[in-house]
């Protein structure tokens, strides 16, 4: 069984089909990159991964369930955002543990799991703290703490490292390989950075106008003859 499947999937706004026919079965613990220029679809297609956008047409299965349907919430999603989309007026502890507490999770739990998570990640020292008093590199990391805290099924990442400077940017990314070695959560991760998803990736799917040009492992994307 697939741990993400697509069957068929299209996206349409107004009269405009922006995803045609995007058909991919994700494996249980597979990195897989979605690579292409800006416009071509990626974000979109893991947006409706996440249940953030409506799918026009076609099948989306995750961890064996129909989940067209389902709100975000129930999917054993996590997403980190480009943006790291964290609360300002929060600190970086009810930053980690908002979604636990939404869940209802009883308060010794969430603070075993906020000490873990910010071990993993080096964030024990910044945990009072407000986003805005942290770095790019450090506010990027709340923001994988956030997600990681709800052990999901399936993490998606949205351009994670992009506003990241060049030297943080090879760091985190040295960071998210080692976390997904540790972790072996499936991962769907969006660039349009050849050299992250050539280091990232079991798998690439190359992205062209909402659709797949190809697919294949990063030696099979690059190093045709
Ligand atoms: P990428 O993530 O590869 O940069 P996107 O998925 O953001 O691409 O966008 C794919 C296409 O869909 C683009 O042409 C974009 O302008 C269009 N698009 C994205 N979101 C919307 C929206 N909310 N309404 C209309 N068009 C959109
Ligand atoms: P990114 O490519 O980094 O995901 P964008 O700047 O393309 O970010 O899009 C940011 C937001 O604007 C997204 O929610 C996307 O759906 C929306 N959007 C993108 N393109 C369009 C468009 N042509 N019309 C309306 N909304 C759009």
């Amino acid at each position: 069984m697939s741990a993400i499947s697509c069957h068929n999937i299209i996206k349409r706004y107004g009269d405009t089909q922006v995803v045609h026919q995007f058909d991919l079965d994700v494996s249980d613990n597979e990195f897989v990159v979605f690579l292409g220029p800006s416009g071509c679809g990626k974000s979109t297609i893991l947006r409706m991964l996440a249940g953030l956008e409506d799918i026009s047409g076609g099948d989306l299965m995750i961890g064996g369930q129909r989940v067209n349907d389902l709100p975000p919430q129930e999917r054993g999603i996590a997403m980190v955002f480009q943006n790291y989309a964290l609360y300002p007026h929060m600190s970086v502890r009810d930053n980690i543990a908002f979604g636990l507490k939404r869940l209802k999770v009883p308060k010794a739990e969430i603070d075993t799991r906020i000490k873990e998570v910010s071990d993993t990640l080096g964030l024990e020292r910044y945990l009072q703290r407000k986003p805005t008093e942290l770095s790019g590199g450090q506010q990027q990391r709340v923001a994988i703490a956030r997600a990681m805290i709800k052990t999901p099924k399936v993490f998606l990442f949205d351009e994670p490292l992009s506003n990241l400077d060049a030297k943080l940017r090879n760091h985190m990314r040295i960071e998210i390989a080692r976390l997904h070695q540790a972790l072996k959560t499936t991962t769907v991760y969006v660039t349009h950075d050849q050299h992250e998803a050539m280091t990232l990736a079991d798998r690439i799917v190359l992205l062209r106008d909402g659709r797949i040009e190809q697919v294949g492992s990063p030696r099979e994307i690059f190093e045709r003859p």
